[in-house]
């Protein structure tokens, strides 16, 4: 079965994206740790990051860069934090996290919530930056 990000890849759920090429996808996290908290998501369903072949792996975190780069000129912050989980979708991804302080990627804290209208108006300038 196709996995819930291969589904926002087809266009079959909606999510709120921010970058997309041939290759890859970023859009917003649904359950954010920051506002700009971001997945970005090779459009191959490969389930474990570490198993993705080497040169689509370089090209995730090159496309991950510019993504990343894209957030800074919107999220005022000190620097794009990065992680990979993956414990919850078996669909290989990287988080892209706004950090001002450590804790700010702790994944065991609990989620921020938006409301459509925010995320539509984050997605757009992020994406309206993107290079
Ligand atoms: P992980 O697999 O890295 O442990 O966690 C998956 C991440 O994907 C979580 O941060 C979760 O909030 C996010 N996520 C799960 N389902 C959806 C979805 O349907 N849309 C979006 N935008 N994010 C999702």
């Amino acid at each position: 079965m196709a996995s819930i990000f291969s589904k926002i890849i087809n266009r079959e759920i909606p999510a709120y994206i921010v970058a997309e090429d041939n290759n890859f996808i970023a859009f917003l996290d649904i359950n954010p740790l920051a506002e700009g908290h971001t997945l970005v998501v090779p459009k191959q369903e490969i389930d474990y990051i570490f198993e993705l072949p080497d040169q689509d792996i370089a090209q995730l975190f090159v496309f991950a860069k510019r993504v990343a780069q894209s957030i800074e000129r919107v999220v005022p912050c000190k620097r794009i934090g990065l992680s990979v989980i993956g414990l919850e979708v078996p669909h290989s991804h990287i988080h892209l996290v706004p950090l001002n302080a450590v804790n700010d990627i702790n994944f065991a804290k609990p989620k921020l919530d938006f409301s459509r209208e925010q995320y539509l108006a984050l997605a757009k300038k992020i994406k309206d930056a993107f290079k």
